[in-house]
């Protein structure tokens, strides 16, 4: 039996309180822990390879991966090694570091669909240069975005009402992943305004089980960004660089017009891309976008490096068999203990969820009982595998799974 220690301790606590008191909520956004969990910290101090440690010094083994930056593990030492480097000779200049193009050739030799990359700083970033290049190539105003996916935390595509006008989201038209005809409908319904269709690589909307893309519904958005002069957008920001270092969609030959990449492109540094195809060279570089942040150098160094490392092509395969190996231990163990459970997703992009979870209370306490245990997931968001996870990792988890099995009684 692992151990079991009370959700807790006496920093993460004061930590609390002291949050409280200055950070509206005390935390916001998807890492505010109050919102998924009662036995998970909501203060992490260190992390390295797959394991992080709390504000009391308890250490779990992670199944999250920083919310998926990083995939070749916490203080990766090649990454870690080119961002001290970069640190060396500066990081926000007066000009872009010679990095960015270093980054934007090796992006282009990566990507088949990409003849250009632009940087900035996180997935919202990119999915919105996007939409503004797909508009600005196009002269039209709508977007096609699939019912409840996430595209960024913005008022554009936010998926919460609060604070959000409906003119913020006037020329958005809705579909249903997977579902091609209401694609179609709402392609017709924008009518000759349509601008572009925007589309996650598989379905992994929070709070429900994740669906792989249907091969046929791909090439038929493809076809009907074709048919309609509308720019095809995959919304790689999740995906991307776990999959496939071609984009997610190219097992399937299906090529976006742009893409947008960020989470694990720089290991966890704060970096995002926007690939396209040659052309949207000039609709690129017709627009406005920009940040004070967007040319650091450090994350792209960062970059560079983990895309270099991820072209060695050790890292995919290895999180294949390692999340297929949780994969295969946790159907076993739901089995011996008489639960009935779904398991969705690509394997190194887990999901676990439990048949009939009113509420996903059963999940919850079972997220809850491994996080007591030393294991940090999600109940109900997909998990994500890194390159740092070993066999005997994995088998580590699947001894305190099993015992969080064993504690739901
Ligand atoms: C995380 C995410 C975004 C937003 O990226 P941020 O870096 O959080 O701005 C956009 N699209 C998808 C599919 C994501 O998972």
């Amino acid at each position: 039996m692992t151990a079991v220690t009370p959700a807790l301790g006496e920093h993460e606590l004061a930590l609390h309180d002291r949050a409280r008191a200055v950070i509206p909520g005390g935390m916001y956004g998807h890492m505010a822990v109050t919102s998924f969990s009662a036995a998970h910290p909501q203060f992490i101090v260190s992390g390295d390879g797959c394991r992080v440690t709390d504000a009391d010094g308890r250490e779990y083994l992670d199944l999250m991966s920083g919310w998926g930056p990083v995939v070749l593990g916490h203080r990766h030492p090649g990454v870690t090694a080119a961002v001290i480097d970069q640190l060396g000779h500066g990081d926000c200049l007066d000009g872009a570091s010679p990095v960015a193009v270093d980054f934007a050739e090796l992006l282009v030799d990566t990507v088949p669909s990409a003849d250009w990359a632009m940087f900035c700083k996180n997935g919202t970033d990119a999915t919105t240069t996007c939409v503004t290049t797909a508009r600005a190539a196009t002269g039209k105003r709508k977007v096609l975005v699939a019912r409840g996916a996430y595209h960024g935390a913005v008022p554009w595509c936010s998926l919460r009402g609060a604070g959000v006008t409906d003119e913020d989201q006037a020329h958005l038209v809705h579909y249903d992943y997977n579902d091609l005809s209401s694609a179609e409908a709402a392609a017709a319904e924008a009518g000759d305004d349509l601008a572009a269709i925007l589309v996650c690589p598989m379905r992994h909307d929070v709070k429900r089980d994740q669906e792989l893309v249907d091969p046929a519904f791909a090439r038929g958005l493809r076809a009907l960004a074709d048919r309609t002069g509308s720019v095809l957008i995959v919304d790689d920001v999740r995906c991307g660089f776990r999959l496939d270092l071609g984009g997610s969609w190219e097992p399937l030959g299906v090529r976006p017009d742009l893409t947008a990449w960020s989470k694990a492109i720089a290991n966890g540094q704060a970096l995002g891309a926007v690939t396209g195809i040659e052309a949207l060279r000039d609709a690129a570089r017709s627009i406005y976008v920009t940040g004070s942040f967007w040319y650091a150098a450090v994350p792209l160094a960062a970059g560079l490096a983990t895309l270099t490392e991820l072209r060695k092509g050790r890292a995919l395969p290895d999180m294949v068999r390692t999340g297929q190996r949780l994969r295969d231990g946790l159907a076993q163990q739901a089995v011996a203990h008489g639960f009935e459970i779904r398991q969705t997703g690509p394997v190194q992009m887990p999901m676990l969820s439990f048949a009939g979870d009113e509420g996903f209370r059963l999940v919850t306490a079972w997220a809850e009982a491994a996080g007591e245990r030393g294991v940090y997931l999600h109940p109900w968001h997909n998990w994500f595998l890194s390159a740092a996870h070993t066999d005997a990792d994995i088998d580590d988890i699947l001894d305190r799974t099993n015992d969080a099995f064993a504690a739901l009684g």
